[in-house]
């Protein structure tokens, strides 16, 4: 069930703060991503790309679909005519197929690079000496924007750990801002159970998903 008044609570503190607010949406229907749009939300969330591209194709055209899972590099070019940001590149490899795959759309691609800050083995991302190489890579590619970072912190109790992780993201783009031509304004970090701690230590951009649209 969509919570349309915690949204709306939600929105409004977001928007106070200058932090911008992707609804995540995977698993969900349709029509709950209308019941949010039509309360004015534009950014929604997206794990899947068939998922995606079949939402896309149902719902209006002035969303901005953000691509937040792993995207495998065959499945690309589904999503490059469209998607608004791709937030977790971890590989050079994705990086060269987005910019690709954007070329042949005719269009530049905005992305985020995925750094690893968990302490989790699990969860994807770059360490810092990948994210290096991969920033320093990103000017030949004609197709691809870096504008900033994205983040997953550990699925913990330990407020502290997630907001040391947190720290440590915010860190890493201000070492390495000067890298990348956009200065790396976005940072993609915090979920439904830690968007205000991330909030706190910089977060630009939250994904929340099970606080507006229920469990999944
Ligand atoms: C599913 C997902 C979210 C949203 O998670 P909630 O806990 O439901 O808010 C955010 N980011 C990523 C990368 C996700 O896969």
């Amino acid at each position: 069930m969509v919570n349309t008044e915690r949204y709306s609570a939600i929105a409004q503190q977001l928007a106070e703060s200058n932090v911008t607010l992707v609804a995540v949406s995977k698993m969900k229907p349709a029509a709950d991503i209308q019941s949010l749009y039509d309360l004015g939300q534009r950014d929604f969330g997206e794990n899947y790309v068939q998922e995606l591209v079949d939402k896309q194709a149902q719902l209006p055209t002035d969303i901005r679909w953000h691509f937040i899972g792993h995207l495998q590099t065959n499945k690309v070019k589904h999503i490059a005519p469209f998607v608004h940001l791709v937030h977790g590149v971890d590989s050079q490899r994705l990086l060269a197929e987005l910019s690709r795959q954007a070329v042949k759309a005719g269009r530049v691609i905005d992305v985020l690079l995925q750094v690893h800050i968990a302490q989790e083995e699990t969860k994807f991302g770059l360490d810092e000496e990948e994210l290096v190489a991969a920033l320093d890579t990103a000017p030949a590619l004609p197709g691809v924007a870096v504008l900033g970072l994205m983040g997953m912190a550990s699925f913990s109790e330990n407020k502290e750990q997630v907001r040391g992780e947190f720290r440590r993201l915010k860190q890493l783009r201000d070492a390495h801002a000067d890298r990348a031509g956009s200065g790396l304004p976005i940072l993609s970090m915090g979920m439904s159970d830690d968007h205000v701690i991330a909030i706190e230590e910089g977060s630009t951009m939250v994904r929340v998903g099970s606080l507006l649209f229920g469990r999944r």
